[in-house]
């Protein structure tokens, strides 16, 4: 979840002419391999309804998601519709691959050649009466076969959580902070670890916002295991403001696994983001001398 989305925060909104080339140009080609992926689990039979459809969106919005950093988009609204496009058409261009594969073939049989199947794979009536076939036929899950209407609406539904998970990934990526100032992208670390059992000492010195005391308390070495940790998200380069998050993180006795959860979200200003460190640096020098 970014910062920006809580309205902390907004980013200018620009969209460098070269933002929208990348995301057009990666994402597409991302949203491709996803549609030929597809295809090849449709056609060796391990393809998931609903599963598919998402990791199909997933693998386009990602291919967008690197033209928005790459690019530095931080136009949210544009991001998130050249990813719908592209998660869009890494769910349709399943049917489309299918379509052009079965006028390949057709096309080995009728002596036909390369551009006759190009030349009719981009004709919408060819398609539209191909997808009727597919329809007809449709798959069965379960013991259950699905035809006609059910197939429709199956893949409507899948066609729109493509498209959906193809929107939000970019959209959320281009709403991250990003320093204006030295054209960088705000990135996050990992600043101090306490005692987990001092959870509520750091949630009063927050609400107090007592920085230099919530880093003396937050100064303990890197560890892995049950503690409160901080992050800060903030331009590497330049003194920027910074966003502070406060995680709890406890192992799950059971699966033996550790578990973070995120207690707080903070906005610091510059001062306040030396105040903190400069308490966490104080506090770990305390601790090494021990
Ligand atoms: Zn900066």
């Amino acid at each position: 979840m970014s910062f920006a989305e809580k309205g902390l925060e907004r980013n200018s909104g620009a969209l460098p002419a070269m933002s929208i080339v990348l995301m057009i140009l990666i994402g597409f080609a991302f949203a491709k391999l996803a549609a030929i992926l597809g295809l090849i689990a449709l056609t060796y039979g391990f393809y998931f309804l609903i599963v598919f459809p998402l990791l199909q969106g997933l693998l386009g919005g990602a291919g967008v998601v690197i033209g928005v950093r790459v690019g530095r988009c931080r136009n949210a609204t544009a991001a998130g519709l050249i990813g719908l496009l592209c998660g869009l058409w890494a769910y349709a261009g399943m049917y489309w691959f299918h379509h052009l594969w079965q006028l390949y073939r057709d096309a080995q049989y009728n002596g036909e050649n390369l551009s006759w199947v190009f030349s009719t794979a981009f004709q919408w009536e060819q398609f539209k009466g191909f997808m009727a076939l597919v329809a007809q036929e449709g798959y069965t899950i379960k013991k259950a076969h699905v035809t006609g209407l059910g197939f429709w609406i199956i893949g409507g539904i899948e066609l729109v959580m493509a498209g959906g998970v193809g929107f939000l990934l970019p959209w959320a990526s281009a709403k991250e902070p990003y320093c204006e100032g030295c054209r960088k992208w705000y990135t996050n670390k990992a600043v101090g670890y306490g005692a987990l059992e001092q959870m509520g000492t750091a949630q009063l010195l927050i609400h107090n916002r007592s920085w230099a005391e919530l880093g003396a308390l937050c100064s303990g070495p890197e560890n892995k295991g049950p503690a409160i940790f901080l992050t800060l998200k903030r331009c590497p380069q330049c003194a920027s403001a910074g966003y502070l998050t406060m995680s709890a993180r406890s192992v799950d006795k059971r699966k033996k696994q550790s578990v973070a959860q995120i207690v707080k979200e903070f906005r610091l200003s510059p001062e306040e983001v030396n105040t903190l460190l400069a308490g966490i640096a104080a506090g770990g020098q305390g601790v090494e001398k021990r």
